[in-house]
């Protein structure tokens, strides 16, 4: 049981269920919550058994939308995502009326270009911040890279292409997909590519100390990205000490 005040929740409705394959799956709701700001996570919450079961979620959505949306993958023994894979449209769901969090467009320093990788349900994020002008706005470049373990985890292509559509010079998409090979995708780890060099020759930008990465997703993927980065010189960006790597971690 989490201890969050009952005050603090909003009784949603589930708008949409989208099943993207059996274990990965995205639902809009409608909730009047508090303002968010692109980059942030929420709380969801089901009351099961008579408790208030609730994690956090990446918002997906972006404060211009008239909904909001998150993404998540079915943990088979789970305590909240078997549950929330029953729901159906015009189920209750809780959401927390507040926002948390500082993976934020605000949060990261100048820089020339901006790398964004994830892995799974870490793509999520990105399709909200890019949704907003600020990435555009402020860097030359934005690179969104995602890396799956099947083509059909591959989310929001149809948002994606929205996005290159709106800015066919300035976006560079790569989708990494490391159990099968695919035709326009690589079939590498992330780590690896940053590495070996491939995210640079594929897109013809160098990575040095002006580029700015946020990373979200698997913590071994982030673990050994940092580690890859921090080779070529880069460093966790800190508040206190700012860098050029911003992360957020799902467990
Ligand atoms: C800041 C933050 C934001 C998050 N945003 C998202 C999000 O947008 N989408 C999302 O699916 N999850 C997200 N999570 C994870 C989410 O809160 C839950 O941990 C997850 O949905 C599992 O809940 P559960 O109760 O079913 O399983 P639990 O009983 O809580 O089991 C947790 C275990 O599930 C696995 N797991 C958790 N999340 C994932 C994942 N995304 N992909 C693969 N395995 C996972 C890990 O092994 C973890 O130890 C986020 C976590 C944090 C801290």
């Amino acid at each position: 049981m989490q201890p969050i005040s009952k005050s603090n929740w909003i009784e949603g409705k589930v708008l949409e269920h989208k099943n993207w394959t059996d274990s990965l799956a995205s639902i809009k709701i409608a909730a009047r919550v508090n303002p968010y700001i692109s980059g942030q996570f929420t709380r969801i919450a089901l009351e099961i058994n008579n408790e208030i079961i609730s994690r956090p979620y990446s918002y997906v959505s972006a404060p211009s939308d008239n909904f909001l949306e998150i993404v998540y993958v079915k943990i088979p023994d789970g305590k909240l995502t078997p549950k929330l894979s029953e729901l159906k449209s015009g189920d209750n769901i809780l959401v927390n009326n507040n926002a948390f969090g500082y993976f934020v467009m605000s949060e990261i320093p100048k820089g020339d270009n901006l790398w964004l990788l994830a892995t799974g349900t870490g793509s999520g994020v990105f399709i909200s911040l890019l949704k907003t002008d600020a990435p555009w706005n402020r860097f030359k470049k934005v690179i969104l890279i995602h890396g799956v373990r099947n083509k059909e985890e591959l989310t929001y292509l149809d948002q994606i292409a929205k996005f290159k559509n709106k800015y066919p010079q300035k976006f560079h998409y790569i989708k990494s997909v490391t159990r099968e090979k695919i035709d326009g995708c690589l079939n590498t780890r992330i780590p690896n590519a940053i590495e070996n060099g491939i995210f640079e020759t594929t897109t013809k930008i160098k990575i040095s100390k002006t580029s700015q990465f946020m990373i979200c997703g698997n913590p071994d993927m982030i673990k050994e990205t940092i580690n890859n980065l921090k080779n070529k010189g880069l460093e966790i960006n800190r508040r206190s000490n700012p860098g050029n790597i911003t992360i957020e971690k799902y467990w």
